[in-house]
């Protein structure tokens, strides 16, 4: 089976430090949790960005702040957010592209979060797409629902996006996809072929779903974005989310990939 890519997403936007009290929040808190899991094995470091009192923030400078102080300590993947909580138009959403990260999400459908629309028309998916393509940034697509999936298989057909795809299979959002291994199964069945895949399981369902993407060869992603505590009132941080990770891959066998592994699966070209 291929190596196992943990990415590690430390912060996302939407978990503070009283529910999370090891979130890290300033690009340097930031960087020196991302430094640790990559000891740990982790490859690719899934970056948000907040501002000084800690609010989400697609400001490019804070991004490129945080890619910098990353970038001295060690080779993990940097993959930007451009998801729709931080920003609002497709020009504030995607202005973190022309700060050279390797990778950048891009959610190719609309849905909702809990609070709110996980807001990607056409057009602004197209912006973001282009953007990353002309800076040589892959993109992760990121589907909270089967027509995410339609959706980029049906840009690649426009030319718009390029295969071979990596796609995370996001499961588990509350007013989304409820993270279950049918639901899991009937994404996969529905991949474009040859593409790269990991699962992201938010919350409860975060455990299960993530070994079974160990035992069926995808790549999974962790972290306070994604889950708080696995036990109740017991809150957890960023390297002992990844630790049980690499755990569970090596009680199946499963290889941890390196950065420079990572890069051959996924057809990164554009490290420097
Ligand atoms: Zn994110």
């Amino acid at each position: 089976m291929e190596k196992l890519i943990i990415t590690v997403a430390p912060t996302g936007n939407v978990p503070t430090i009283d529910q999370a009290p090891h979130l890290p929040v300033s690009p340097a808190e930031i960087a020196e949790d991302i430094f640790s899991c990559w000891q740990a094995g982790a490859s690719i470091a899934h970056i948000h960005a907040r501002d000084e009192d800690g609010k989400p923030t697609a400001d490019p400078e804070r991004f490129s702040e945080i890619a910098k102080k990353v970038k001295a300590k060690c080779d993990i993947i940097i993959q930007f957010s451009t998801g729709a909580r931080a920003g609002k138009s497709a020009a504030e959403r995607g202005a973190c592209i022309d700060h050279q990260p390797e990778m950048a999400s891009l959610t190719t459908s609309s849905s909702n979060f809990a609070d709110s629309v996980n807001y990607n028309p056409p057009e602004l998916i197209k912006e973001l797409a282009l953007r990353m393509k002309k800076q040589g940034v892959k993109p992760e697509i990121e589907v909270f629902d089967l027509s995410a999936l339609e959706n980029a298989k049906y840009l690649t057909g426009k030319g718009i996006l390029e295969t071979p795809m990596h796609i995370n299979l996001v499961l588990g959002v509350p007013g989304s996809l409820a993270g279950t291994p049918r639901n899991l199964f009937f994404l996969l069945e529905n991949l474009p072929s040859a593409s790269t895949w990991s699962v992201t399981s938010i919350g409860r369902s975060h455990s299960q779903l993530s070994a079974l993407a160990i035992v069926l060869g995808g790549h999974v992603r962790t972290g306070l974005e994604d889950v708080m505590e696995l036990e109740k009132g017991q809150p957890i941080s960023n390297l002992q989310l990844v630790n049980r990770l690499v755990n569970i891959a090596g009680a199946y066998g499963r290889e941890i990939a390196t950065p420079a592994e990572a890069r051959k699966i996924l057809g990164l070209n554009n490290f420097k």
